[in-house]
């Protein structure tokens, strides 16, 4: 049986547009998704896969049996098939650079991509460089994980002997947009461990992640006709700006933090003069600086609200995911394992945090311990993304060397 290679694969995925959207009710967020959803069942049954599905969520399911004799864990494999709602997806051209010389890239659009602005591409020299023509984002974040992910069950169903456990494969809607598992149970999952391959850069093992809370504020001021205002309107539109004004402005944010430092980020505000909501991200390493930050912000408020006495607020937290380190740390052999991988690949293992959440982050606290991969992109979620094809090939030998380890371990 001839399968597509890696390179065809990856080709076949970034061209389906699968943009998701922050302006969408229904699930999937978008329909186009499940273009690629249905490419991909496709593709599992021609491989042979069993309980392969494509659920009314939109998810990808899908089962490898093991060849193991004795009782093996099961392992999940997950990727994305969304790509960011920032960038266009549409109409995805993708460019071949062979034998990359560690020069600028000038796309067919005249973007170009400058080394000097992108050192990771830069070491990429003499691979295969894939990038959009410079119109589009790439979509190598996920699809370049969801093509490792193929290519190495490729790979094994080509090598029946080559030990594997049992293999879950959990391809998800939705995961820009902050909402990849909100319809994922682990009885769709029924697996015991999992690993998402959405990370960077080669040998990467990603094993923690932000805390994450948002607040939200809502300021009640009492409106009037302006004419006969006079002690009488309470605007919250300027309680909000004044409490926003207090933020510090060389730190704490986004924009001011790097490597292991948290923020409060304003995210969306709203408002005219009777009511006023603002929407807040918090995000630290540690469950106590979110503590910290938001009672740092409450104090804000307060301070605010007493030059406004006839104002009222509410303010509100709602967790949205923790760091996974926690969960991790209980399994120790999940991040052992996925470190022996990569050195049999031939890679240095290295274990980095993302300053941001994962589907996998969200799994964790839901039972699955499940840390990320790499899957070798850079610049993601910009028309400037690009991906070395060596590299997903490292990953899909990853996964396949990380099902090897897991094929040996036996379960009650
Ligand atoms: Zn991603």
């Amino acid at each position: 049986m001839n399968y597509p290679t890696l390179l065809e694969r990856f080709l076949t995925y970034v061209k389906i547009d699968t943009q998701s959207s922050y302006d969408s009710d229904s699930f999937p967020t978008t329909l186009k998704q499940l273009d690629l959803a249905r490419v991909l069942v496709q593709e599992l049954k021609g491989l042979g896969l069993q309980e392969v599905e494509l659920n009314r969520w939109g998810y990808v399911l899908a089962t490898l049996e093991t060849n193991q004799k004795h009782p093996v864990p099961t392992v999940a494999l997950l990727a994305h098939m969304d790509t960011s709602p920032d960038v266009s997806g549409a109409g995805v051209n993708p460019q071949i650079y062979r034998d990359y010389c560690g020069t600028d890239l000038t796309l067919p659009s005249s973007l170009v991509i400058q080394a000097r602005e992108h050192p990771e591409l830069k070491e990429k020299t003499g691979k295969t460089i894939i990038t959009s023509d410079g119109t589009t984002l790439l979509g190598a974040d996920d699809k370049a994980g969801i093509a490792a992910i193929m290519d190495a069950l490729t790979f094994l169903v080509q090598n029946p002997d080559r030990p594997r456990p049992r293999v879950r494969v959990v391809f998800t809607p939705d995961e820009e947009v902050g909402k990849g598992v909100d319809h994922l149970s682990l009885e769709d999952i029924r697996a015991d461990l999992g690993y998402t391959l959405d990370g960077e850069k080669l040998g990467e093992i990603e094993d923690e992640t932000f805390c994450a809370d948002t607040v939200e504020i809502k300021i009640f001021g009492i409106n009037t006709h302006p004419g006969a205002a006079k002690n009488k309107m309470v605007n919250a539109v300027k309680i909000v700006a004044g409490l926003l004004d207090q933020l510090p402005h060389d730190s704490l944010s986004p924009e001011t933090t790097e490597k292991k430092e948290g923020y409060i980020h304003p995210l969306s505000l709203n408002g005219n003069i009777q009511t006023a909501h603002l929407k807040i991200v918090i995000r630290d390493f540690e469950e106590n600086g979110l503590r910290e930050k938001e009672e740092y912000l409450q104090k804000l408020l307060d301070a605010t609200l007493t030059r406004y006495p006839k104002a009222r607020a509410d303010f509100k937290v709602t967790p949205s995911y923790r760091n996974m380190k926690v969960v991790l740390d209980r399994h120790p052999l999940v991040l052992q394992k996925a470190e022996q991988a990569v050195a049999k690949a031939g890679l240095t293992p290295k274990r980095t945090f993302i300053r941001g959440g994962t589907d996998g982050a969200r799994l964790c606290f839901m039972g699955l311990p499940t840390p990320n991969l790499f899957m070798g992109g850079g610049a993601f979620h910009s028309k400037s993304e690009w991906v070395a094809l060596e590299d997903m090939q490292k990953a899909s030998e990853v996964v396949v060397h990380l099902l090897g380890l897991w094929a040996k371990e036996a379960v009650e």
